[in-house]
């Protein structure tokens, strides 16, 4: 009941939900006696639901395969070949095409369909480089949009009118890049006909962001159906290409000449274990030592020169001192690598061309239509869509 005095509360939790996990889902639902809206039948337990589509696929239809759930991993495997072609970063990669999510409830027309049309860019840039001086030269950081960033939302609180400009500077938006892309996808939104007063930007809450983002925005339009999701604005940081080159034991880093050159310190295996180590563990001689080598450096730190316990896929191996000893080298060098990290703005075109059409429709006074009626429906598409 929201009439009871405790909207702000209520409207808390309703901001939350799709963040909260099973167990609170479920005693969300407990907690506010929420039972099935036609029947009255009880609810069950809330429980994970697979969003990937299988399917059977190779010679004998035995294998399972999954139809892909976004254009985007497209991209990141050809990562190497554009990379290799424009020669640095940052570039940026678009490509549109079907993507398929085995939902739950389809259904509003085009706003949630399990076969649906996305157009994604992925802008690769430097980690530590995510100024982007058209944000300031184009203007895009004086655009003033409604945004609701996730402290109004677990407030309880509504949109905010702010500038790019404005909620970059103050560390809202976590960077100037992904300021750039939201205040460029307001801008196309608006360009095709999306009414700006019908146009959000809505944060997602820290526990609600996907496993590989660290910002993310969603560009939310309204329509009869209250406000939807249409274009999803993420910095997915290095997560992805990271993971691509691991599974795929592929070097997808990318290298930069520097001005000057620098002193880098790295702490590696040294060659003095390969004889003690063939010795002891013979044919997995190779495996342990590229294991020793791949650790992290806190890791390395407690194993030089003490031996212990690795586990190599899956089988433990003791190490003796004269097997764990590692060796810090200083070099001066003008090339540094680094895998890059990637700024995806993510188009629902099925739900963009749905919110168009709302947005363009009215019905006009008239009594001239040619079955009698008084009114007269409307179609005020933007010359830019028109055709
Ligand atoms: P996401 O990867 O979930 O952020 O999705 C990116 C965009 O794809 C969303 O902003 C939606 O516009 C669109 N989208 C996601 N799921 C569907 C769906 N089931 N039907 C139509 N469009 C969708």
């Amino acid at each position: 009941d929201w009439s009871m005095g405790n909207e702000k509360e209520l409207q808390k939790v309703f901001n939350q939900a799709d963040a909260y996990d099973e167990k609170e889902l479920g005693q969300k639902l407990k907690e506010f006696g929420i039972k099935a809206p036609d029947s009255g039948n009880e609810l069950t337990d809330p429980y994970p639901f697979n969003l990937m589509f299988p399917t059977n696929i190779g010679p004998s239809g035995k294998e399972t395969g999954f139809l892909r759930p976004e254009t985007a991993q497209g991209i990141f495997v050809n990562f190497k070949y554009c990379y290799e072609q424009s020669g640095g970063v940052p570039i940026g990669i678009a490509q549109i095409g079907k993507a398929y999510r085995n939902e739950i409830a389809p259904r509003g027309g085009l706003i949630r369909l399990r076969e649906f049309s996305q157009a994604e860019i992925e802008y690769f840039v430097h980690p530590e480089k995510k100024d982007f001086p058209k944000f300031h030269r184009a203007k895009v950081a004086d655009l003033a949009l409604m945004l609701h960033p996730h402290q109004q939302q677990l407030a309880g609180e509504g949109t905010i009118k702010m500038t790019l400009g404005e909620a970059v500077k103050k560390g809202i938006i976590a960077n100037e890049t992904l300021g750039y892309m939201i205040g460029r996808t307001a801008m196309f939104m608006m360009d095709i006909g999306i009414r700006g007063e019908h146009l959000r930007f809505r944060q997602h809450l820290p526990s609600e962001m996907a496993h590989y983002a660290c910002d993310c925005w969603d560009a939310e339009v309204e329509g009869a159906g209250g406000w939807t999701e249409t274009v999803g604005i993420a910095d997915r940081s290095c997560y992805d290409l990271t993971q691509h080159a691991k599974h795929a034991n592929v070097d997808l880093q990318v290298s930069e000449t520097l001005d000057k050159p620098i002193e880098v310190t790295a702490f590696t295996l040294s060659k003095k274990v390969k004889g003690p180590i063939g010795k002891a563990h013979g044919k997995a001689g190779k495996a342990i030592m590229d294991h020793l080598d791949a650790l992290g450096d806190a890791e390395k730190e407690a194993l030089n020169g003490k031996g212990g316990k690795v586990t190599v896929d899956g089988t433990d191996y003791d190490l003796t001192p004269q097997m764990s000893m590692f060796e810090r080298k200083t070099t001066k060098t003008s090339v540094v690598k680094f895998t890059p990290s990637v700024i995806e703005p993510s188009f629902g075109v099925d739900r963009l061309i749905s919110g168009v059409f709302e947005h363009a429709y009215y019905v006009r006074e008239g009594g001239d239509a040619e079955d009698g009626s008084m009114t007269r429906g409307v179609l005020a598409l933007t010359p830019l869509v028109a055709p």
